[in-house]
């Protein structure tokens, strides 16, 4: 910080300088970091976020190895969840965090309990700055595999409910705008549609 202006008078303003640039660094950094996730994640647009994803015949050490990079991309890109397919995986898992915990789930399949159903905002790694809101199911069954390759069964509801029925859905290759409303679906892909670049 050698041409950084420096007031003797005001040494503790000094030092809460000091702390915002570090501030201003650690935020510079969580950018990049989320930018960097980002490019490696696929986006709207991208054929494979269409297809579906096959049934995984072994956890192995591979696969769970994978997973744990996911789970390092889906914090550095600020989501809450990140399936096989957004990283070009063609296999049926899926990373999510649920109440502070990240998770993976191999194999796994969500049978809604009951008929309640939620309507909730939703956004997507592989979607930009679109959000639009989607009806699910309310409450959830997830039966899957977990890391060790142990079936398991868990119930969740609400926002646990809402985050393993997305990523399952893009497993099936469909995507939250498939879910949403008509109006909401136009002014998403008003926002996805590559810009024209005239020169
Ligand atoms: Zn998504």
């Amino acid at each position: 910080m050698a041409d950084h202006d420096h007031d003797h008078e005001h040494d503790d303003e000094h030092e809460h300088d000091e702390l915002s640039d570090e501030e201003a660094q650690a935020e510079a950094e969580r950018l990049v970091r989320k930018e960097i996730a980002l490019s490696q994640i696929r986006q709207y647009g991208d054929p494979v976020l269409r297809m579906r994803a096959e049934e995984v015949e072994e956890v192995d050490d591979e696969l769970r190895a994978v997973g744990e990079r996911m789970i390092q991309l889906m914090h550095d890109a600020e989501g809450v969840g990140l399936a096989a397919t957004q990283v070009g995986i063609l296999r049926r898992f899926f990373v999510c965090t649920l109440e502070g915990e990240d998770r993976l789930f191999f194999n796994p399949v969500v049978t809604p309990i009951g008929a309640d159903t939620d309507d909730d905002t939703e956004g997507c790694l592989s979607l930009g700055t679109v959000r639009v809101p989607v009806e699910r199911a309310a409450k959830v069954r997830i039966e899957a595999l977990d890391v060790d390759g142990a079936p398991l069964a868990l119930e969740l509801e609400g926002y646990g409910a809402r985050v393993v029925q997305h990523e399952v859905d893009h497993l099936d290759g469909k995507l939250m705008l498939d879910r949403t409303d008509a109006e909401a679906r136009r002014e998403a892909l008003g926002l996805l549609r590559p810009r024209l670049v005239l020169s």
